[in-house]
């Protein structure tokens, strides 16, 4: 099948998370799922092709591969060779610290269209101390340019907003637009995986994101007309799961984990089986939908109201335990 072709598939999801890896040559001290520890979860070649034939039977618009480091995945190019053509885009999120000239020339080979790079800070001590690396934001500035220099089509900047960068925000804007970059994307910090272990004293309290909020929004009027500036919040797709329990809507954030075990967020520990089981892809559809009817996830779901009260959930996200459902082995 052609891009073309693909191109026009009718989309059923706008974006379906691959993780495909849960390797990462960082350890971050804010890295929510704990990426470099529980190695032996990933999957191997075979598996992870299947679990990509199962994001493709949902007919996403765009696939993001996601992990850990997607580069530190041994099968990454096979996976890209696989995908190509068969999904309208691809994207992939990225510390960049591997992603050299070279690595950047093969995505933009494999028709990745849009590449997210973690850059905490405008300055190298606020990213390389969140990051843990010394260098590392030296890196992910080079990986920047490398991107934009092979051409793909929306590089963008995600930032986290934190105690020790949250007051150079115009600094940061003004690095990005002078390195071309597309979009900065800010993101919260969440109190799960090491961002609860080892990052929280970092994290801002609700009048640091008060004011973080309104100085991103004064700074995407300043400087709107040059470089697009998000606040992507995965509290709002939590927040407006309630009102999609009991119906047969979308879920706009949909994830699959290193291990193939298919999410209903990104963020929270509710898995409903393994995407490559016997049966499953025949499943994936209905299997969000008969999640959201689980009075368990249905009360889970229901006492999150902020970013603040992922301390409080039972089970913890990314913490020893989940809710595990087995919506999707049984039939064929
Ligand atoms: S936040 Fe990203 S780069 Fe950092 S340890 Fe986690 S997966 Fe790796």
């Amino acid at each position: 099948m052609s891009l073309t072709d693909a191109a026009k598939q009718p989309c059923y999801y706008d974006s379906v998370a691959l993780n495909i890896t849960s390797r990462c040559n960082l350890r971050c001290l804010h890295c929510y799922n704990g990426s470099g520890e529980n190695l032996r979860r990933d999957m191997d070649r075979a598996t992870l092709l299947q679990a990509a034939d199962a994001v493709l039977s949902l007919k996403p618009f765009n696939i993001c591969l996601c992990g850990g480091e997607p580069l530190c995945c041994p099968d990454l190019l096979l996976l890209l060779e696989h995908l190509q053509g068969r999904v309208p885009q691809i994207s992939m999120v990225t510390n960049g610290f591997a992603l050299d000239e070279a690595w950047a020339r093969r995505l933009a080979a494999y028709g990745v269209r849009a590449v997210q790079v973690s850059l905490d800070g405008a300055y190298a001590w606020q990213h390389d101390s969140l990051r843990g690396t010394a260098g590392s934001f030296e890196r992910a500035i080079k990986a920047i340019c490398a991107l934009k220099t092979a051409g793909i089509a929306q590089v963008v900047c995600a930032i986290l907003p934190n105690r020790l960068n949250v007051d150079s925000l115009e600094e940061y804007v003004q690095l990005c637009l002078s390195l071309g970059v597309d979009i900065i994307r800010a993101m919260p910090f969440l109190p799960s995986g090491r961002g609860r272990s080892m990052g929280r004293p970092l994290m801002l309290d609700e009048e640091g994101y008060f004011r973080f909020r309104r100085e991103l929004w004064r700074l995407s009027e300043r400087y709107g007309n040059q470089i697009r500036i998000e606040w992507d919040d995965p509290l709002q797709v939590i927040l407006g799961m309630p009102g999609r329990m009991g119906t047969n809507e979308k879920e706009p954030m949909l994830e699959i984990r290193a291990d193939g075990q298919l999410a209903l967020t990104s963020y929270l520990p509710i898995l409903m089986g393994d995407c490559t089981a016997d049966g499953a892809m025949g499943n994936l559809r209905s299997a969000f939908a008969a999640a959201r009817s689980v009075p368990q996830v249905r009360d889970y779901v229901c006492a999150i109201h902020n970013v603040y009260d992922w301390d409080l959930l039972d089970p913890l996200p990314y913490g020893e335990e989940s809710i595990q459902l087995d919506l999707l082995e049984g039939t064929t």
